[in-house]
């Protein structure tokens, strides 16, 4: 089971923002913003390329939610989601970064952003 299917069952702690029934926001461990939150679906999908439309199109409704518990809604915020090896992903389950609550800068070229 991957590290985020065992945060979806509690065998490994999380500060969790906001959880319902499909979806789960949490502190990212090893934050690169003040704020740094993830967010995932409960279900396993390896990444992006794996998720169907319908998930992906519930998840948004649940991600403005987040924002709006994050109070970053409003001064705006990154939402980033890594694929695969070339994209730099590193836990293989869907999950959408979002970093905020100071201005998180231009995306440059050479640099890594996560
Ligand atoms: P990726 O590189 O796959 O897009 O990002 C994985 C993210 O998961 C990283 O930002 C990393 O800090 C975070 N992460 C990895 N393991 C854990 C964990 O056990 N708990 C939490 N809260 N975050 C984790
Ligand atoms: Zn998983």
């Amino acid at each position: 089971m991957c590290i985020f299917c065992k945060i979806v069952n509690k065998e490994i702690p999380s500060k969790v923002i906001l959880e319902d029934e499909n979806f789960l926001a949490f502190h990212d461990i090893n934050p690169t913003r003040k704020v740094h939150a993830l967010v995932i679906p409960k279900a396993h999908y390896n990444s992006f390329e794996d998720t169907p439309s319908t998930i992906m199109g519930n998840m948004s409704d649940f991600i403005r939610e987040v924002t709006k518990e994050l109070n970053v809604n409003e001064s705006g915020y990154r939402m980033i989601t890594n694929i695969g090896k070339d994209g730099g992903q590193e836990v293989s389950h869907l999950h959408f970064h979002i970093i905020g609550g100071e201005s998180v800068g231009r995306l440059v070229r050479d640099k890594n952003d996560l």
